[in-house]
């Protein structure tokens, strides 16, 4: 059995939050299971975080659309075999990865097609899966069985929900597809087209990426997809996602100050100091609490204003590491431009977000909802206490402390509102953890501890490549 995983980013190569992470990481850790994977990525010019001279160039898969040809280069990192990119220079050489672009239903599209045909170059047989991340690769289930009558098993796994890939109903006909099928094939979405929709609906099997996303997005967050996501219940499982153990580890991080071990807890300490003291933070032991996040409203950017502005006051350290909208940028600059305890960094940067989470103390997760979060487990990973809203993958990951020990579980400061009084509340209770300097740095020595690993959850995939297929 083969294992086809499409996706639109892959750390180090692309990497805009957690979807990345993921598709680094449980690829590997299926492969460490016995099984042949290929994971088929756009190559993102100007975005390649690695050295391009080991890339290789094979060959080329072209797509015949209205008797219009379309051709993606095939490229290969030759130190890690089986990640294939295609090349498409017009596409997917854009100054951002998403971005607004208005033919993203074309670039995202064309990126399905190439997959399939790059798979069927790889070779497809009947046992394959093809493993689909999120709206951008949806289409490759429709696609498998309209143009190209393949049966194989497809799951589809939805890391957010709100993203759908929404576009004007005549995109369809640039892709290829046929007007009747925008009703007949129940692509419609209130007079659009709507991607993950057709991945829900096509796919054999459907996942979120915790147990509790999937809860909520059946009720209230599906985003105009809840009746959509009832309807195919019976497709739907939810499975928490893991961290790569060796990416995330603050034994082996170059990039942090000081490596560290719960043994010698103290260096932890001295990553905090050294930040505090590149950032010209004043006070060296005052607590130093982090956030490192797309800049969306999602995140809850507008608590975080407000507890900016009510630390202004107080003895602690800000860091918050974001990037994302320029507006949310701007807001974020002007409420800590007058405060010397704050500091933004402004924009996506692997190296100070590992030097952020192996300093600070707290993390501060304040999602209106969140499907997963790797922010609160990574940071659980480098001995700090996340300070999370219980929502999601947060609440499938962290307890509060106050509650005691559950197994599996970091321990944090968990809240139940998405309201500033109640982020307020969890951070006056840090505060008075911190003061508690015994079970404060118990807690944090046992967050390293919790296995993050992406062991059981890698399992479970693979009972699902293995279970017969819903039809839907
Ligand atoms: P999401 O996928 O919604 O962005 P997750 O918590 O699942 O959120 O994953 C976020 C990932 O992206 C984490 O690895 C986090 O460290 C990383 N990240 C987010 N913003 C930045 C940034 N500005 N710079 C560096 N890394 C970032």
């Amino acid at each position: 059995m083969k294992i086809f995983y499409i996706t639109s980013e892959v750390y180090p190569y692309s990497k805009t939050g957690g979807l990345a992470d993921v598709s680094a990481a449980l690829p590997k850790a299926i492969k460490k299971l016995g099984y042949d994977v290929f994971i088929i990525t756009p190559y993102y010019e100007g975005f390649i975080g690695c050295d391009c001279s080991l890339f290789t160039n094979k060959e080329k898969v072209s797509i015949d659309i209205n008797s219009q040809k379309y051709e993606f280069e095939i490229w290969e990192d030759a130190k890690n075999p089986g990640i294939f990119f295609l090349r498409n220079e017009f596409l997917f050489g854009r100054k951002e990865i998403y971005g607004d672009y208005i033919d993203n239903y074309m670039r995202f599209g064309l990126l399905c097609y190439g997959a399939i045909e790059l798979a069927l170059k790889i070779g497809v047989s009947k046992k394959d899966v093809f493993h689909l991340n999120d709206w951008q690769t949806s289409l490759v289930a429709f696609l498998l069985r309209y143009r190209y009558k393949l049966n194989n098993k497809t799951l589809l796994t939805i890391h957010n929900i709100a993203y759908q890939g929404i576009f004007p109903k005549n995109s369809l006909l640039h892709l290829g597809i046929k007007e009747e099928c925008f009703y007949d094939c129940e692509l419609e979405y209130f007079g659009d087209i709507n991607f993950l929709k057709a991945g829900i609906i096509y796919s054999s099997r459907v996942n979120t990426v915790s147990k509790s996303y999937l809860e909520e997005i059946g009720e209230f967050f599906g985003f105009g997809l809840e009746g959509v996501v009832q309807k195919y219940k019976h497709k739907f499982s939810g499975i928490i996602n893991g961290l790569d153990d060796e990416a995330w580890n603050p034994a082996l991080d170059k990039k942090i100050y000081k490596k560290f071990v719960i043994e010698k807890f103290d260096a932890k300490t001295q990553n905090r100091k050294a930040l505090q003291k590149e950032l010209n933070f004043k006070k060296s032991n005052a607590p130093l609490y982090g956030i490192i996040t797309r800049l969306v409203a999602q995140k809850g950017i507008n608590e975080i204003l407000q507890l900016i502005e009510f630390i202004k006051n107080i003895d602690v350290n800000f860091v918050l590491v974001g990037d994302g909208d320029e507006e949310v940028k701007r807001r974020f600059k002007e409420a800590m431009e007058s405060n010397k305890n704050c500091h933004f960094y402004d924009g996506y940067s692997d190296e100070i977000s590992r030097k952020v989470y192996a300093s600070m103390d707290f993390l501060i997760m304040p999602s209106l909802y969140e499907p997963c979060g790797l922010n609160q487990m990574i940071a659980s990973r480098y001995g700090a206490v996340p300070i999370v809203r219980k929502t999601g993958g947060l609440k499938d990951s962290v307890c509060d402390y106050r509650d005691g020990e559950k197994s599996g579980l970091a321990q944090g400061i968990v809240y139940e509102k998405s309201d500033f009084n109640s982020l307020l509340e969890a951070f006056v209770a840090s505060l008075a953890l911190f003061c508690d300097r015994l079970k404060f740095e118990k807690i944090c020595k046992k967050n390293m501890k919790i296995d993050f690993g992406w062991r059981k959850s890698a399992k479970e995939y693979v009972k699902i490549y293995k279970s017969p297929k819903e039809e839907s």
